[in-house]
This record gives structure tokens, sequence and C-alpha cells, in this order.
């Protein structure tokens, strides 16, 4: 890369949106340079290695909400991405020796549910009736590139259920047993530093519904081979095929501005590298608080950026194990093995869990997803074993030290699969702080920023920044997070409109 490249895009950063984005903008035929402070590409959606001879996904580990039309356009299947959806979705194991199943097929759930609470197996039928309905409008928020408030869109019923409602009374609507209210509320707080009784929880269930098309299936979520590292490579590989040019282990320093224009930034190594537009995948706080020069935002947008609550509230668990986990509920191996494993007994459990990391420094009986991709994908170990993913909350925003919060999650799941604590070979905890110096996060925040309403639609950040010749593609930006692609495509679109209009 040399300092006059000319190019006509320079992408700041290499998460799968920033991927996303320059794949399009080099298949509108333009010249697109791109940099990544790592020297991995994909941001919070990577395959690394944990242990000798042991791969995981070690931040996002499920694949849902990538966006259809990005997956085709890009040809990511060409591309190498083989996206498998999950059956069972969820096996819940409770803490009474109990379990059940929650598997593809309506009706075998029905069968599972109604072991536990027999009206709660009309209420399954009700649910999904209900999101059979919600998801394409709510689909059609997500994927609008200037959404309006959701409450000139939405019928009032489903703006008040399923934005600002709470997770808590969405579910407690369908379901009446504390255990299969419990398993369903859960993705509510994804990601979210809130009880599921707060409002707009109902909004963070609501948008991981939304999913499930590169599946032909609505709301299914399912895994990449290769762990989610893959779905960064075939975007990366479909841009490589289009001409992108990018350099890793090359972060951004500062934005370069001339006569009041974004006209490139300079690199950690001090080069300047110049672009007719800037494209910035970074969170927003890095964007417009560290790279843009002091002085060139007016301070109302300052004042905004320094507000947008960034509030890490997940510490994320990977283990390579000897034995796969035994668990109580259902000894043995089997399907307990092939989807997520969802710890989440009651709403009042994540409630608890909730105010306890509010009080301390985390959950000591936390929530968590655990997925235990190498039974299914022998691509990720060399030899014996398995990795674990565990996806856990609470732990407070301001936790440094991650010891603690790792033993109780390990305590947790070995309460319901006893053989874990002694089969461990290898462990990692992922709280806020190393979210941070990892990937970059802001606050440790999985999604640059809560996916509460009121950071949501209109509320969250534009493509079109008011820096001109600056644009933002990661998920600060609309719709949100998640491994979707909708930031990065929109942002593309929004450049490749302006550059038709000068
Ligand atoms: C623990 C965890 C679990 C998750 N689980 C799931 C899940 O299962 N499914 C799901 O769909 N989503 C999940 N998510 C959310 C999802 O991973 C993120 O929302 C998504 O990956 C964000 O993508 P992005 O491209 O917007 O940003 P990022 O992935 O954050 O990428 C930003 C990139 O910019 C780079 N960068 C930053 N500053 C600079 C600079 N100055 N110069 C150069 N490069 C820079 C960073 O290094 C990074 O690579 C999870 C996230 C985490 C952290």
């Amino acid at each position: 890369m040399s300092p006059d490249s000319g190019f006509d895009v320079l992408v700041i950063g290499a998460g799968h949106n920033a991927l996303v984005a320059a794949a399009y903008l080099a298949r509108a035929g333009l010249r697109v340079a791109q940099c990544e402070r790592r020297d991995v590409v994909g941001g919070a959606a990577v395959t690394e290695e944990l242990a000798p001879g042991f791969r995981v996904s070690t931040a996002s580990y499920a694949l849902s909400m990538l966006r259809p039309d990005v997956y085709r356009d890009l040809e990511l299947e060409r591309h190498g991405l083989v996206a498998v959806p999950k059956d069972p979705q969820m096996f819940v194991p409770l803490p009474d020796g109990r379990s059940f199943f929650v598997w593809r097929d309506t009706a075998r759930t029905k069968a599972e549910i109604e072991k536990i609470h027999a009206p709660d197996a009309e209420g399954y039928d009700r649910w999904c009736a209900f999101w059979d309905e919600a998801t394409p409008p709510l689909r059609a928020l997500l994927d609008d590139p200037d959404p309006l408030d959701p409450v000139d869109h939405l019928p009032s019923d489903l703006y008040a259920r399923c934005i600002v409602g709470s997770a808590a009374e969405l579910v407690e609507s369908f379901f009446e047993s504390p255990e299969v209210q419990g398993a369903f509320a859960s993705q509510g707080i994804i990601g979210t530093n809130a009880s599921g009784r707060d409002p707009g929880t109902a909004w963070v269930l609501a948008y991981h519904a939304c999913g499930g098309e590169i599946y032909g299936a609505d709301g299914t979520w399912g895994f990449a081979r290769g762990g989610m590292g893959s779905v960064s490579k075939a975007i990366a590989a479909a841009g490589a095929e289009a001409g992108v040019k990018l350099f890793r282990g090359t972060a951004a320093t500062e934005i370069v501005i001339e006569n009041g224009r974004a006209v490139g930034a300079r690199m950690s190594n001090g080069m300047v590298v110049r672009a007719s537009y800037v494209v910035s995948g970074a969170d927003p706080r890095t964007t417009f608080i560290d790279l843009v020069p002091d002085g060139a935002l007016d301070v109302a947008f300052i004042e905004r950026v320094r507000a947008w609550k960034t509030e890490g509230c997940v510490l994320k668990v990977n283990m390579a194990l000897r034995e796969l986990p035994d668990f109580i509920a259902r000894p043995g191996r089997g399907p307990q093995h092939h989807g997520t494993v969802e710890i989440s007994p009651s709403i009042d459990y994540l409630d608890t869990a909730y105010r306890e990391a509010q009080e301390g420094t985390h959950s000591s009986k936390p929530y968590m997803e655990v997925f235990i991709q190498s039974v299914l994908d022998r691509s990720l170990v060399d030899g014996e074993g398995h990795v674990v993913s565990a996806f856990t909350q609470y732990v407070s925003p301001d936790l440094v030290e991650t010891d603690e919060a790792l033993d109780a999650v390990i305590d947790v799941l070995s309460s319901y699969a006893p053989n874990v604590r002694d089969n461990i070979i290898a462990a990692q905890a992922l709280g806020p702080h190393q979210l941070q110096g990892r990937f970059g996060l802001p606050g440790g925040d999985i999604f640059h920023g809560s996916l509460l309403p009121e950071q949501s639609f209109d509320k969250r950040f534009d493509y079109r920044t008011p820096l001109p010749g600056l644009y933002l593609c990661g998920s600060g930006a609309r719709p949100g997070g998640c491994v979707m692609g909708a930031a990065g495509r929109n942002a593309a679109h929004a450049v490749i409109d302006d550059l038709g209009h000068r």
C-alpha cells in the first residue's frame, strides 16, 4: 500500500460487517483498500486455536441472522461457507433432573413440553403462530436502511409486545411453567445488561427471532462448519476475488480530513492511505472519538457518542474437554450434545443472576448457552476430545479478573454434568475487559452498543456520518449487532448511491 495509492474507498477494520462492505464496494467496481488491526480477520466472528489441536469460535458461536441477500450476492456457499441448522435447537436440562428438547419439528417439541407442563404444549402452538405473523414486519424494520420509529410502522399490539415490553411479559403470555418460560425468555437478555423483566428486552428477544432465512426456516439457529471464522473467511474470499486489498496487522490511528472531508487515514506504521471515501467498521466511540481528530465533529454529536450505552455483561467461556459432558438429566451420548444446551430454568433465575452481578462482580449461578460443535464438526479438533463454547451472563461491566466468574460457570455446568470439571484440558474466560482488548468491542459490549429500543431503529447510528466522506458500517450502525452483514451491506449501498449522485 503506497501513500498515493489512490483508492476509491478505505475500509477500516475487517469485522464481518466491514468485510461485507468491502466486498459489495469492490463488486461495484470500486478500488477498495481495507486495514485490520489484528492479524486475523472477522472481528467477533473468528475461529482461533484455544489449545494445541483445539479450535473454537472464540466469541460468536451461532449463525441465524446472516441476511439471505448477503449470503446470495457474495456467493458465500461457493466461497466455502457451510451453514448447518441445529436440531434440536435446544436441550434444556433442569436442576431437578428433568429436561426437554426444542426440536425444529413443532409436534416433537410439543410432546417434550407436554412432559413439563401440559398446557404449555398448546402455548407452543400459539408461540409459533405468533412469530409466523410477527417476523415479516419486524424483519422489514431490520432490513430498512432508514427505519423510522417503529411506533409509526407496527400495529400497536405488536409494538407493545415486541418492542417496548419485557421479554418476561411476552413469554408469560404464552407459557405458564417457569421452566418453559425460562428457556424462551433468555433470548431477551443476550448481550444486554438488563433483567428479562426490564422494558425493551422484548425487542432483544424479537431481534433474535428474525433470522433463519439461510436455512429456509424462520427463527432457526445453526452453526458454521469450521466455526464462525469460516463465515468471515468466505466473505473475505468474496472481497479478495473482487479485488479488495486487505492489510492485516495494520490499525488506522487517525482519519485524515482535508477541506472538511474525510480523505483517508493514517496507519499504525505511519503511512497515510488516501481514498475518496472512508468506511469504518470500528465501533462508534473508536470511530468518532479516537479516530476523527478533535474538533472535526460538532459538540452535540460527540456528546451523543459519549452517551452511547456500551455495557459488557457477558463472560464467554471456551473449553477443551477430554470427554463430552455427561448430563444427569440425560446420561450418555446423544442429541443432548447436538443443539444449544440452555441453562435458564426460570425467569426468576435470570433476574437473580442479573441483580447479583449489579451488586458485585458476577452471578454465582449464571445463565448460559453451551454449544459443543466438535460433536458434529470434527474439523475443530485434531484427535480426541471436544471444544465447548459457553456464552454466559452476567458479569459486571467493570469485571477485570475473571477467575472466580469462570469458576462459577464451571460449577453450574458441573451441577448438570458432573464430569465437566475433571475433564478440562484448557479453559479461556473472556469478560468485558478481555473482549475489549482482544476484539476492540467498546466496554466489552458484544453489539457495539446495547440493542434495547432506545439504541435501535432511528436511534442507532446512521451509515452516513456528519463528517462528509466518512461512513459507519459496523454494528453500532443500524440495525445493530449479530453476524448478519446488514450494516456492512447498507453502508456500501449508501456509498454507492452517494457516488452516483456526485
Ligand atoms: C462473546 C460473543 C458472542 C456472540 N455470539 C453471537 C452469536 O452466537 N451469533 C451472532 O450472530 N452474534 C453473536 N455475537 C455478536 C456478533 O459477533 C457481533 O455483533 C458481530 O460479530 C460484530 O461484527 P462487526 O463487523 O460489526 O464488528 P466487529 O466484529 O467488532 O469488528 C470490528 C473490527 O474492526 C477492527 N478495528 C477496530 N478498530 C480498528 C482500527 N482503528 N483499525 C483497524 N481495525 C480496527 C477490530 O479489530 C475488528 O476486527 C457475539 C459477540 C460476542 C463478543
